[in-house]
């Protein structure tokens, strides 16, 4: 039977760790034999948070993970102020500074050939696979299982509990929760059955795109300036980041994609458009995109199983908001699964857990839709920040409203 296999270090970790922190289970059988109080899918930024807090709780906690650890994925990688209030709190803030994270202070927006410098609160750039590592790291330390390249779904039951089967390679277990999180990102697949789970994906929805290039590929960018660049085909956030690397993550224009020939001429148009400096692009750049940005969830909870993150729904990205809220989720949905836990499920859950999400979609995705819905029409957009630059009230809401 194949043991699990979590990172070195977070092995050595456990070893140190105190009695309720001995793993529950060290084979893929083992998982079945324990009733756990929460298993949760997806080991991004909201499943790690929840599975830190569920833990630090003393819930019986499983965190499974699809891909092997540690991972790279799409994301610009920019904390902003909120996100790094969750992560304070999570007890992590201080690791990521000390694990290389670069200090963003200032953000260069080019919308075409209109360029402005803006000093931002201050930020944090650092790469998902250190951020994500780190945060399951913690979460290890605190008594959570883990398992990697592990892929989780959800099965139907008709009992109290919830069934979800994970499939490792060519083993498959099935293992029981009181409460399940669904933290899977846009892709939503521990959801087998999509009609009860229906999703709105928009029709001219964006597609992320990322590539992480040593710094001699973009030397020009290189610093503690965020580049943000606007073109017709979509646009491009460009930063350092750990690692002596350069982070180049964008929401682009998938049929562009097919007309120009691949995702490195779309960025290099979008770089041409703006006037901004050129890339050195290595003979192979590992681009990686995601499914549509734009999309909704039509559902977000069922008897004891939450959607949380990028899951519950997305709007295209720009600097900080998708991880802030996938942390917040991931923070308020922890009420609920220690109540499950200890008393049982009850239906009041499913109409608060409803409101909270749509609450949050129309507050605080509201100026992610605005600005993303701008700057498909960078002529407009240039206007806009013209007039920022003659109104700076104008230029400081923009500015708080996308750092903070
Ligand atoms: C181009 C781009 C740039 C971005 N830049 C920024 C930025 O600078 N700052 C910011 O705050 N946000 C940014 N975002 C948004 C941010 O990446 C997301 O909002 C955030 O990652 C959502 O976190 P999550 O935990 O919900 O999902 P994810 O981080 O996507 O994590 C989901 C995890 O679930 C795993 N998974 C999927 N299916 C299964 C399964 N069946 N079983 C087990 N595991 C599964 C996946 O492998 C993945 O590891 C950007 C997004 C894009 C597309």
């Amino acid at each position: 039977m194949d043991t699990l296999e979590y990172r070195s270090v977070i092995f050595n970790k456990r070893e140190k760790s105190g009695p309720n922190r001995q793993p529950i289970a060290s084979q893929l059988a083992d998982l079945e034999s324990c009733l756990w109080d929460v298993v949760i899918l997806g080991a991004g930024v909201a499943g790690t948070a929840a599975a830190i807090l569920a833990a630090k709780r003393g819930l019986k906690t499983l965190l499974v993970e699809a891909k092997p650890f540690p991972r790279e994925k799409v994301c610009g990688g920019c904390l902003n102020r909120r996100a790094q209030g969750s992560l304070e709190r999570l007890g992590v803030l201080n690791q990521i500074q000390f694990a290389g994270s670069i200090r963003i202070d200032s953000m260069h927006l080019q919308i075409l050939a209109t360029s402005v410098i803006w000093p931002v609160p201050a930020m944090i750039s650092v790469r998902r696979s250190t951020l994500d590592t780190l945060l399951v790291d913690e979460a290890v330390t605190q008594g959570c299982n883990f398992i990697d390249s592990a892929h989780g779904s959800l099965v139907a039951s008709e009992s109290k509990t919830r069934l979800v089967r994970i499939q490792k390679q060519d083993q498959s277990v099935v293992v029981e929760a009181k409460c399940v999180l669904i933290a899977s990102g846009l892709t939503r697949s521990p959801l087998k059955n999509p009609t009860n789970w229906p999703a709105v994906v928009h029709d001219d929805s964006r597609i992320g795109v990322q590539c992480m290039l040593a710094e001699k590929h973009a030397a020009a960018y290189v610093g503690n300036q965020l580049h943000m660049l606007v073109g017709k085909n979509g646009y491009a956030g460009i930063c350092s980041t750990d690692g002596n690397c350069v982070d180049i993550a964008a929401a682009i224009d998938p049929a562009s994609i097919q007309t120009l020939g691949g995702i490195e001429h779309v960025i290099r148009g979008i770089l041409e458009e703006c006037n901004a400096p050129s890339i050195l692009w290595p003979d192979v750049s590992p681009w990686m995109a995601t499914p549509a940005l734009t999309r909704n969830s039509s559902r977000v909870v069922d008897r004891c199983v939450f959607l949380i993150g990028d899951a519950i729904g997305y709007v295209e990205p720009f600097t900080g908001e998708g991880m802030s809220w996938a942390l917040a989720s991931a923070e308020a949905v922890m009420p609920h699964v220690i109540e499950i836990a200890h008393k049982e499920w009850n239906d009041r859950m499913a109409d608060q857990w409803s409101d909270w999400a749509v609450r949050q979609r129309i507050q605080k995705q509201k100026t992610c839709r605005w600005i993303a819905n701008r700057i498909r029409r960078p002529r407009g957009a240039a206007w806009v920040l013209r007039a920022c630059n003659w109104f700076p009230p104008l230029r400081s809401t923009i500015i708080r409203k996308t750092t903070q």
